[in-house]
């Protein structure tokens, strides 16, 4: 199967992580995944992802203390970060850029929309573009 990059999926509802795993490695994408935001940013250290999924409501810190706290590691500074929430409030799109993410999807989850923004975000044309 083709290797288009590994994707670090950061989700805790396990039937959510299935469907995204599935969509993910259809699509030839190697996927880990925590169930929890700490064991997440432990796994992107060690594993150094080339994308992180993140969902916003997790068991121990949310989607923003992720991002924000990858971004404070060195290494990870520049890991594209794409949040997943089921949140649809005005502001959190905002929020969730400002925190350091490099986009935001709202939960369902659409497979082409999903699988197009990694698409782009893992495409020269977005790197040159920042
Ligand atoms: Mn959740």
């Amino acid at each position: 199967m083709a290797n288009n990059g590994l994707i670090l999926c950061i989700e805790d509802n396990p039937l959510h992580a299935k469907i995204v795993y599935k969509v993910l490695q259809h699509a030839g994408y190697e996927v880990i995944g925590a169930s929890d935001g700490k064991t997440g940013i432990t796994l992107a250290q060690s594993e150094r992802p080339d994308l992180i999924l993140t969902d916003f409501n997790l068991p121990d810190i949310n989607g923003f203390e992720v991002v924000r706290t990858l971004r404070t590691i060195e290494q990870l500074a520049d890991i594209p970060i794409i949040m997943l929430t089921a949140n649809n409030m005005d502001g959190d799109r905002e929020l969730s850029l400002e925190a350091g993410c490099n986009a935001y999807l709202t939960k369902p989850v659409v497979r082409i929309e999903l699988l197009n923004t990694i698409k782009y975000i893992l495409s020269d044309s977005y790197e040159q573009h920042g």
